[in-house]
Order: structure tokens, then C-alpha cells, then sequence
């Protein structure tokens, strides 16, 4: 997962898209180093990227002037969902072993390139939980960054680190940010002509109650989801079947039904009425679950009142239909 680059870096930066990671990089590029951005995307965070990785890293370097690579941790990020060494934070976000993970894979980089540092947009005391100071030299511990992780926004109330010791990166030309506040930041952009920053995004949706519920159910079973299983999820009805990793989703409205059937590939049943409009299914699952499957698209279409509905269905190169009959009253 090392990202081909013609110059190497002196500085590795996390880029998350936010405000805080795009003034850490410019902080330390306006002392002459040379960064280089790494983002991290998983189905959870920054999917949306994927397939599209070169256009994004454009759009970047042409709006902020930052060099960008993009690296999927979805299989190694799936694996470790299972069973998180430091546990889960509310939801089933598994908050230190995620950073744990983008740190390590960030101090991987930085000794292939030999950077001397790894810069975030992490201010003190800005998160309740992770941005504490001691879960920030937790994670370093564990990170095995102590002393090349550098957050330059609030590198004047923490530890100098052995960029800023060796004189490579100037410490006071750093900031002393802490809290939830956001006045220091706006100000710093303003001073710094950064106008066209995104504002705060949805984030992780390992933090979304709903959607880390629907996760989680997946993750009862011994198997692993895949990254089409939990993109499914992010789209439309969701009921869990006997074995917990299968299910059937049905789409809300045109955008869902769209976004599954996108989404959806030849390992899932793909179903819809025959003889009118109406909601997309999907099934993960065997065959024998297929009237279930359309017996629930029948319940939330407009067929719902009809005696006898067809139901037409493919899976990969094969395909049928079924009729489900409603009793009578
Ligand atoms: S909120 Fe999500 S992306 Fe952020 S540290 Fe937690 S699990 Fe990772």
C-alpha cells in the first residue's frame, strides 16, 4: 500500500478533508517543507472517493496546493471491526484502533520515504474522547509515532517532537488551539486566504446510531462483510434474516433504488415488480428466502393491495419470477 510518488516527501500529513487537516498541511508548507497528504478510506469514511481517486487528488492539489495519495484500508479495516483490540466507542465505531491502524500505516510511509514527520489536524481537547492529551499519547504509544507524530494546531501545549528538536520544523511558528471552539481556526484561514474550505461533513458512519446497528448485526456471524455488503447498507429498508449476515434491503425512493442497484453485484438477488413501478430489493441470501424477499418489495410498493403480485428476479446470469398470493379476507 505504499502510493507511487516521483519526490519524496519530508513531511507525511492525514488529509480528512476538514479545515484542521488542511491548516496543519499549509502550517508546515509555509516553512519550506515538502508534504505529502495521505487520505484513508474505508465504506465507512471517504468511499465516496473510490473509483475516482486521481480526480479527487486533483481537485486538491488545484484548490489547496496539497500533494495527495489515497489508500483503501477496507481490508485490513473489515477485519479488525470483528473484534477491536480497545473495544468500541458508542456505537460500533472502534475509534483507537482506527487511528492505531491509520498511524501505523502512516509511520510505515514515513520510513519507506524517510519523512521526518507525520502531521495531523488534531486540536487538544477538541473531541471528548480522542483528542484528550492522554488518549493522544496513548494512540502515539501504540502507534509507535512518539515523537514524529506532530499536530501542528496544537503542537505549543504538547511534547516538541524530533522534527521540531532537530530545528526542521520551526516550533514557534506553531499554535497553542485547544477545545471545541472553532474562532482560532476560522481566524488562521482568513490570515492564510484559505476561503473555500469544505465545512464539517457527515464523518464516520461508524458513528451513526442506525447505520452502526445495521453493521453490527452483520458482524454477529463468524464471516466477514464485504465492502458491497456495507455499502449496501447505506441505502434503503434494512431486515436482517435467520443467519445474521444475510438480509434483504428494500429501496425507499428512486435515489435508493438507484444506489442499490449500482452498488449491488452478481453475488446478490436483484428483485422488482413485473408489471409496474416500484421499489428495488436486494437479498443476500439463498433462493428459498426469494419469497420473502418478495413478499416484503410487495408490502412497501403500491402493489400492496392486490391479491396476486409478480415478482421478477435475477442473480447474476440467472434470473426468474414468482408470484405472491395475498390471502383473502
Ligand atoms: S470516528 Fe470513525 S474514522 Fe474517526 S476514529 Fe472513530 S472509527 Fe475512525
Amino acid at each position: 500500500m505504499i502510493p507511487q510518488i516521483t519526490e519524496k516527501p519530508q513531511v507525511i500529513a492525514l488529509f480528512s478533508q476538514g479545515l484542521d487537516s488542511i491548516l496543519a498541511i499549509k502550517i508546515i508548507q509555509q516553512q519550506g517543507l515538502k508534504v505529502h497528504a495521505i487520505k484513508f478510506i474505508t465504506p465507512f469514511f471517504g468511499y465516496e472517493i473510490k473509483g475516482h481517486e486521481a480526480k479527487f487528488c486533483d481537485q486538491v492539489k488545484s484548490t489547496y496546493a496539497i500533494d495527495l495519495s489515497i489508500i483503501d484500508l477496507t481490508d485490513d479495516y473489515l477485519h479488525m471491526l470483528a473484534a477491536p483490540q480497545y473495544g468500541y466507542g458508542k456505537n460500533f465505531n472502534p475509534c483507537l484502533d482506527c487511528k492505531i491502524m491509520m498511524l501505523s500505516q502512516a509511520r510505515i510511509l514515513a520510513e519507506t520515504w524517510q519523512a521526518a514527520s507525520i502531521v495531523t489536524g488534531e486540536v487538544v481537547g477538541q473531541r471528548p474522547f480522542s483528542q484528550r492529551r492522554d488518549t493522544m499519547r496513548r494512540i502515539e504509544k501504540l502507534s509507535l509515532t512518539e515523537g514524529l507524530l506532530l499536530r501542528p494546531l496544537s503542537a505549543k501545549l504538547l511534547t516538541p517532537t524530533k522534527a521540531e528538536e532537530s530545528g526542521l520544523i520551526d516550533r514557534e511558528q506553531l499554535f497553542d488551539f485547544s477545545g471545541r471552539g472553532r474562532k482560532p481556526q476560522i481566524a488562521l484561514a482568513e490570515k492564510m486566504k484559505l476561503t473555500n474550505y469544505p465545512t464539517p461533513a457527515g464523518g464516520c458512519l461508524l458513528t451513526d446510531p442506525g447505520f452502526a446497528k445495521r453493521v453490527k448485526t452483520l458482524y454477529q456471524e463468524a464471516e466477514i462483510p464485504t465492502a458491497t455488503d456495507l455499502n449496501l447498507l447505506k441505502f434503503g429498508r434494512f431486515y436482517p434474516l435467520d443467519k445474521a449476515s444475510d438480509f434483504i434491503i428494500i429501496g425507499r425512493h428512486h435515489d435508493d433504488n438507484q444506489q442499490l442497484l449500482k452498488t449491488a453485484d452478481h453475488n446478490y438477488f436483484i428483485l422488482h415488480l413485473a408489471d409496474m413501478a416500484g421499489p428495488i430489493a436486494i437479498l443476500k441470501g439463498n433462493k428459498k428466502e426469494l419469497p420473502l424477499a418478495a413478499e416484503k418489495l410487495r408490502r412497501h410498493s403500491k402493489a400492496k393491495n392486490l391479491r396476486s403480485v409478480k415478482v421478477e428476479w435475477r442473480h447474476g446470469s440467472e434470473s426468474g419470477s414468482l408470484t405472491i398470493e395475498t390471502a383473502q379476507d
